[in-house]
């Protein structure tokens, strides 16, 4: 069986190399979060806040791991059939796969799972390199449609296959924390290639529920 090995690269080519950031600039961006933090009435100073700027910061920073990009390697392999021909377009459905984000609107997480489904053309990956794919894209500041988008058309160069779907469904909690909508969730979805079919993303839809 042979393996192709492809690097998975982020999106935006200036956020290829990991997040670097001086202890000097660091240092500022704490005292800079503790200011806001006080000012919105944290009391800061208690053994169980004093570390809270750093540790919010922290937390910033590996929610915001995607930016960093992906240094694993992501290994496809041939897909076990037959010629091309006459294939029957079957569906590899993957879920759910929880994840994390950060709305660019308000930076606060939206959260929930991700079905990635494809039909698969010579190459396959594997079901933990689509966890990786969707974590790459997840952990940054986006939006729920662009999210879906990149790991469609993430997928879509990876493996080149037939069709990619991508359904993701989360809660915001930019909209719940601030009672507008409480217990909404939002559900989005991203179809290449076969699935412009409607009874493929039907089927999918199913698989995906
Ligand atoms: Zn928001």
């Amino acid at each position: 069986m042979s393996e192709t090995v492809v690097e998975l690269k982020p999106a935006a080519p200036a956020l290829s190399l990991p997040r670097e950031i001086a202890p000097e600039d660091w240092a500022r961006y704490r005292g800079n979060m503790a200011e806001i933090l006080d000012a919105l009435g944290l009391p800061l100073g208690t053994p169980g806040t004093r570390d809270t700027p750093e540790r919010f910061l922290r937390a910033l920073f590996e929610a915001t791991s995607g930016y960093d990009g992906d240094p694993k390697l992501v290994t496809t392999f041939p897909t076990e059939s037959d010629a091309a021909e006459g294939r029957p377009l079957a569906q590899i459905v993957e879920g759910p796969i929880a994840f994390s984000a950060l709305c660019e609107h308000h930076a606060l997480p939206f959260h929930g799972h991700a079905h990635v489904g494809y039909i698969a053309g010579e190459r396959i990956i594997g079901i933990s390199k689509l966890t990786r794919l969707v974590r790459l894209f997840s952990r940054r500041f986006t939006v729920q449609e662009r999210l879906g988008e990149q790991i469609a058309d993430t997928l879509v160069a990876l493996v080149e296959p037939e069709g990619v779907a991508v359904r993701l469904e989360a809660s915001h909690l930019c909209t719940q924390m601030r009672g507008v909508e409480e217990h909404s969730r939002t559900t989005t979805t991203a179809w290449r290639g076969v699935y412009r079919d409607a009874e493929l993303r039907r089927e999918f839809l199913d698989l995906a529920r």
